[in-house]
Formats: structure tokens, sequence, C-alpha cells
């Protein structure tokens, strides 16, 4: 049996040599970034949005959208099985969290007002996000 879904286990010093502090605060403490700061907010290249924690792809550039809320946005991951949803109940919200299934590194949340088709908004925090271009199509 192939274990498709095997996560990534890192202990905290592991985590905190690999990730800088930022990375570390956002991936693993559930931190956020602040809007418009973030480096890939307006980035608009063609190419494949991995996991900082695992490199493992999370969303497609062709998912992006300009949703205006100051951090990357997508309508829909790669691959449903790639991101792990949770209920997030904090400061008096109710938000789902969305973390990436393989090594559990906090991107941001998803809410129900994006565009068609998924009506669906993954906003997420660059910091969590390693961006690789396309390999040029010649
Ligand atoms: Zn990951």
């Amino acid at each position: 049996m192939t274990e498709r879904s095997s996560k990534m286990v890192r202990t905290d010093d592991e985590w905190r040599q690999k990730l800088t502090p930022e990375q570390y605060h956002v991936c693993r403490e559930g931190g956020t970034e602040r809007p418009f700061s973030g480096e890939y907010v307006d980035h608009k290249d063609a190419g494949l949005y991995g996991c900082t924690g695992c490199l493992r792809p999370l969303f497609r550039s062709d998912a992006k959208f300009d949703s205006g809320c100051g951090w990357p946005s997508y309508w829909q991951p790669v691959d449903d099985a790639a991101i792990l949803y949770r209920e997030d109940n904090s400061l008096g919200m109710s938000r789902t969290e969305i973390l990436c299934a393989h090594c559990e590194c906090h991107l941001g949340h998803v809410f129900p007002d994006g565009p068609p088709p998924t009506g669906l908004r993954y906003c997420v925090n660059s910091v969590s996000l390693n961006f690789a271009a396309d390999p040029d199509t010649e």
C-alpha cells in the first residue's frame, strides 16, 4: 500500500533551523503577514506555488486572482488533498484555516466569497509559499 499523504514530521528545533523567523511565525504559529506586504500579492508569473515548509505544490498561477484583500488569493488548490482544513474560531470569528496537508504549515484561511467556478477564496500568506516559474515552453 502506498501512503499518498504521508506526513512530514519535524521537531520544533528543526523547523526553527529550516525557516526564517517570519516563516516560522506564520507557518508554525499560525501568524499572519501584514496585508500588501507579501512578495506574491501582485505576483502574476506563470508557475506553481509550493509550500514553504515542504515544497509540495499547493496552488497554480492560473487559479490566482486579484482579490484586493492584501494577500495572494486563489480560487482552488492544485489538489484538494494538498490542503488540510481546520475550524478556526479565534478572534471571535468563525473561519476555516488552511494548512499544508503534508507538513501542516499554516497557509491562511479559505472564505466563501471567491469568484466562480468554486466561489472560494484561498487567502494565503506569501511567507507560506515558494514560487517556481514554469519552465520555458519553446
Ligand atoms: Zn508543506
